[in-house]
């Protein structure tokens, strides 16, 4: 891990912003003035073990929550921020936000249609051949999928004739996906939902969640919920972003107000194992910057072994130091590090007269413009393949979207890559800027120029 401890005490400023121009900074009462990691804050509490000892994990300063789009009107008026402050819990070590804003204000209109990535559709797909095959799943199967958003994922399952139900909180989202015919329902997911489902019809032979754990913000009140959903022998799959993945490959800017939970294996097997769950199998895939997708199973079912791959990922990680609030606490100066560095080069490209544009407009680029203060100072416009996002403006930034064609009018000297996670897919997509002697610009985990 590249972390730079030298400036962990720093020069005396506050943690963060030192470039940083202006978002109405009040009140950050987790962060000593001087830099250092303050001591245990009693108070808030663990959203799993319930403990109230907890430090620092990042302080990424005020942001706007990372999907609000305005429309040319908004962005005459006030727009909310709220901290973005993550702490780890000395108890259990799970990364965490506070539930700044509830999920129901979030989740009610959101603009991410999983369908508009090429790479996560055929991700999905790849991943049913290997469930309907690995589980012998058919017509007489019922799988359902918490967070199914636009039905990118049980689209295969019903290509297949397998039963699909899907459970989605965005009604706009829900639409498209009863639009292809996939059976949604609007609402979120928990106990209560998981125990009406089962009454009206039964319960599930695969159990989907993928991008779902880390969104919830009643934690135990969720996972409580797949037990009671998953049939006597049934699997469920979680997907989420590995912590390990998001510290090693500084991705800071994943964390945002609607990811209320970081997950590390341990962690997450231990919360699992608090609701009668066992993980019997875990893979790692290269998803969203590195994500863990875990197979569980009812602690009492005999019919499934625990494989080697979770013993060896649980020994990776304790070897690592994730039982350690040290290499917790470590995360937060190499994010500053970053922030520096991709400042640097904004700076002296602008300074030279070149033009710089954003690709894509997703949540994490929000976060990482509004945390470093990037707007059209530096970045001119975005561009994103999302026809929903042409005309709108990034939150807090207010960076201007458009098509992508928009590039190839301005023909910019760099375009820098806001979801980094497809860059393979957006450098090809986009390689013609080459015929004008333009570069993409990647900022996670480290600045580069390719
Ligand atoms: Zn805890």
């Amino acid at each position: 891990m590249a972390s730079d401890i030298s400036t962990r005490n720093g020069n005396g400023a506050p943690q963060s912003h030192p470039v940083s121009t202006g978002n109405g900074h009040a009140g950050q009462p987790h962060v000593a003035a001087n830099g250092v990691a303050p001591a245990a804050v009693e108070g808030d509490v663990c959203r799993f073990c319930g403990g109230t000892r907890h430090r620092t994990f990042v302080d990424l300063g005020m942001s706007p929550l990372c999907e609000s789009f305005l429309s040319r009107d908004q962005i005459d008026r006030m727009e909310p921020f709220y901290p973005l402050f993550a702490f780890v819990c000395e108890s259990c070590f799970l990364v965490q936000l506070k539930e700044y804003v509830t999920a129901d204000h979030i989740f009610s209109d959101y603009a991410y249609f999983s369908s508009y990535s090429d790479s996560w559709v055929e991700h999905t797909r790849r991943y049913t051949d290997a469930m309907v095959e690995r589980f012998d799943l058919n017509a007489s199967s019922q799988v359902v999928e918490v967070a199914s958003n636009d039905g990118y994922l049980l689209q295969h399952f019903v290509e297949r004739g397998v039963p699909a139900l899907g459970i989605e909180p965005a009604a706009n989202v829900a639409a498209v996906a009863r639009d292809k015919g996939i059976p949604t329902r609007v609402a979120f997911f928990g106990r209560e939902l998981a125990a009406q489902l089962v009454e009206e019809g039964g319960r599930a032979d695969l159990l989907v969640g993928n991008n779902v754990l880390a969104h919830v913000p009643d934690l135990n009140s969720f996972v409580a919920g797949l037990k009671i959903l998953l049939s006597d022998t049934g699997v469920l799959t979680m997907e989420f972003p590995h912590l390990q993945r998001l510290i090693d490959g500084n991705q800071f800017d994943t964390i945002y107000h609607e990811h209320f939970c970081y997950f590390s294996f341990r962690t997450v097997r231990q919360v699992f194992a608090a609701h009668g769950l066992t993980l019997f199998d875990v893979e790692e895939l290269p998803s969203h910057g590195g994500s863990l997708r875990v197979y569980a199973a009812h602690d009492d079912d005999r019919s499934k072994q625990v494989g080697l791959r979770v013993e060896s990922l649980l020994r990776r990680e304790i070897d690592a130091g994730y039982e350690r609030i040290e290499t917790y606490q470590s995360f937060g100066p190499q994010v500053e590090q970053t922030k520096r560095r991709l400042l640097e080069f904004l700076i002296t490209a602008r300074a030279e007269g070149k033009q710089v544009v954003g690709y894509g407009a997703p949540g994490k680029g929000n976060t990482l413009l509004n945390y470093c203060g990037i707007r059209t100072d530096f970045v001119d416009y975005t561009v994103d393949r999302n026809p929903n996002k042409h005309g709108k403006y990034l939150p807090g930034t207010h960076i201007p979207i458009y098509a992508p064609e928009r590039i190839f009018e301005t023909k910019p000297d760099y375009v820098l890559i806001l979801p980094w996670n497809l860059q393979r897919e957006i450098s090809e997509q986009m390689k013609d800027i080459r015929q004008w002697g333009g570069r993409f610009v990647v900022p996670i985990p480290e600045l580069a120029i390719v």
